[in-house]
Order: C-alpha cells, then structure tokens, then sequence
C-alpha cells in the first residue's frame, strides 16, 4: 500500500530520541525548535477580533493583498530590495514554501544544493520529488568552503539553498560565506533558494540575506519562530514573478491558502518590536555558550536558538541516550547531518533548564 517515496523518508533517529523521552517524568527539555514565549497578547487580540470578523473562509491562493503588501515593505525595509505583489505568496509556514519551490524547480534528477549540517526537511524534500540532494560538508567551523562548493554545482544543479542564522548550529553566514555562495551561483546562474526564518534571532552581527548581491534569489520567510506562532502556519515566499505564479498554481492544489484569521493579524505582527525577545535569547545563548565551551568544541551560535556542541571523544548515539537518561533531552548530530560527530542544544528554554542542562550535560561527559 505504502510508496516508495513514502518509505524512502527514514525519521528513525528522531523517533528513537522521541521513545526515550516519553519515559522520562519532567524532563530538562532541550530538543524543541520553537520559543518558549507565547505569541505576544496583542497579536493573539488580533487574530480573535479576525475570527470574530468572520474571517474565517477561504482566502484568495496567494494570500490576502494586505499581508502582501506588508512583507514586500518588510522586505524593502530590512533588505533593501524593492519588489511587486506579483512577486510574493503567503504560505502555510516556510514548511509549505519550501515544498511549493522545490516542486515548482525539481525535475527527476535535478540537484539541489545544502549544506551540512542542514535543516531535516531539506533532504527529504528533495528525494521525495525525486531530485538529488548534494550535500556540502561545513564542519567544523560552519563556514562556505568555495572549493568544496565549486565542486558540488554542475550542468544539473537547480538550486542552493542556504539558511543563515542555521538550524542546527546557530551559525550566521559571514558577508565572506554569502559572497563565496553567490559568486558560485553566479557563474552559472542558479537559484538560490534563501531560508530566513531565523532573521528575528540575529545577535552579534547583521543579518546578511543574499539579495543584497544576487537578484536570483527565493527568500523564504516565517513567523514561526520570531512571534512563537509555530502552530498558526505562516510564512511566505517573495521573489521571481513566473517562479511564484507556479507556486500559487500548486498552492491552489495542495495547501488552498494559509490560515485566514492569522493572515490577518500577521499584518499587525511585522510591526511589533520583538527586541525583548531577541536580547533574551542572546542572554540565553551566552548562558549556554559560557557552560559548555570547557567540555565540548562549541562554535559560539550567532543566531537563532541552537548550539551543535561537538564531543571530543565516544560515540553521540551513547552520549545522546546518556543525556536523556540522566533527564535531559538533545537531539543526536545525524538527523541533521551526514555525520555524527555533534548534538544539538535548544536554548529556547527557561533559564533555569538551561542552567540544570548544562550542570548534568558537564557533569556525564566527565566520566564518559
Ligand atoms: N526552516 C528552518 C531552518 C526551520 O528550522 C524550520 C522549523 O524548525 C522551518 C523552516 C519550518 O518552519 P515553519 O514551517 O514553522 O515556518
């Protein structure tokens, strides 16, 4: 009964990780990708009066004209790059962008660029729709090798895709990685396809998005994470007009349209100030950072909510099922990688819990 492309998909790791939680009482909790904020009162206010409204039917594929018009003056305003309406869709969650371009770019075989360590989805995307995930090696320092790059684009490479700050390692790309991304891509004008959900999460350096030097870009942008409104399902794709109209096209057969109500107030949201979350999470990352640079080779994280700390000896798998039988859940290194040489650490979490984390991550790894 079940496809092949279903089976193909291996969610194995994960699942096991997963297994050994739900035996555990009140876990230190370190493995979830979302704030540990609520979605701000006046946001929530909003996405009730939209409901109240009646705002609650279909809305047109591409999304209503207001929350359009609002992401293209987000992204003029932060980026610099001045776009129409015809180049932009709301989505249901970066999720459903993501899916909606690679099935509008990938032809059987086509390859599709990432890097390692990559966000899951990526790859299995990608080998659902039939392409070819080609997967450039970052470690240990996360940064874009133009060689190792150069050497993985050819005649069939469809796209790049980067995600800067990174799930799993926190990493922003440095102007030097985007330049070296986009001189690449360049030369033989591929797309790029640009994952910036975590442009809310920035905390040393600015945010660089490759638009600023390359038009062939796909920015894919979320509200997920930056107003913790992972379950609502919003995001959007903004870039070439004929690239986009095939994304609507699909959207229409697939997700019909984002959820309406949020729509709606997702409008409001691109002009609250979200500085207060953004320095708690820097808070956060120091805390984190600062506990686990003794022990374990850590690459201080300059976005987003996660550390990939490295062990410098003995197997992750043990370490990881050490750690969560000492209470404390992380994620082993290879479901986000060809290795497994890292784990990742979710710091959206209480002060405390990182705090307990930590003190009990230190303390095995000194008798492992
Ligand atoms: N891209 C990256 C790098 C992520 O980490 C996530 C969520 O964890 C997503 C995309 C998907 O986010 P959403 O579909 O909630 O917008």
């Amino acid at each position: 009964m079940i496809s092949r492309r279903a089976l193909m998909v291996d969610s194995s790791g994960i699942r096991k990780v997963f297994d050994l939680a739900a035996k555990l009482k009140d876990p230190v909790n370190l493995s979830i990708g979302q704030p540990d904020f609520d979605v701000p009162e006046e946001l929530k206010e909003e996405a009730i009066k939209a409901i109240k409204k009646g705002f609650n039917r279909y809305t047109v594929t591409q999304g209503i004209e207001e929350l359009r018009f609002k992401v293209l003056e987000h992204i003029e305003k932060t980026r610099g790059k001045k776009y129409e309406l015809s180049n932009v869709i709301i989505t249901s969650g970066v999720s459903g962008g993501l899916l909606l371009a690679l099935f509008s770019i990938i032809n059987p075989g086509d390859e599709i660029v990432f890097f390692d360590p990559y966000f899951v989805m990526y790859k299995h995307l990608v080998n659902l729709l039939d392409g070819k995930p080609v997967i450039v090696d970052t470690y240990p320092d996360f940064k874009i090798s133009e060689e190792k790059l150069k050497n993985a684009v050819n005649d069939k490479t469809k796209a790049i895709i980067l995600n800067s700050p990174c799930n799993p390692t926190g990493y922003v790309y440095t102007q030097k990685d985007i330049e070296t991304i986009v001189k690449i891509a360049r030369e033989r004008n591929i797309l790029l396809i640009s994952d910036e959900i975590y442009d809310g999460f920035v905390y040393d350096e600015r945010f660089i998005s490759p638009i600023s030097f390359y038009d062939k870009v796909l920015i894919l942008g979320g509200f997920s994470k930056t107003y913790a409104m992972t379950g609502w399902r919003l995001g959007y794709a903004v870039g070439d007009a004929e690239l986009i109209a095939q994304m609507i096209k699909l959207q229409q057969y697939s997700f019909v349209c984002a959820p309406s109500p949020f729509q709606y107030a997702a409008v409001k949201a691109l002009d609250f100030d979200t500085t207060h979350f953004r320095n708690a999470y820097k808070r956060k990352r120091d805390l984190v950072y600062e506990g686990l640079k003794e022990k374990f080779d850590v690459v201080k994280p300059g976005g987003a909510f996660y550390i990939y700390p490295a062990l410098r000896k003995g197997s992750v798998d043990k370490f990881v099922e050490l750690a969560i039988s000492n209470n404390v859940l992380i994620i082993p290194g290879n479901v986000f990688s060809e290795k497994n040489t890292n784990f990742r650490i979710s710091f959206a979490a209480k002060d405390e819990d990182i705090l307990r984390g930590v003190d009990i991550l230190n303390r095995i790894i000194d008798n492992f």
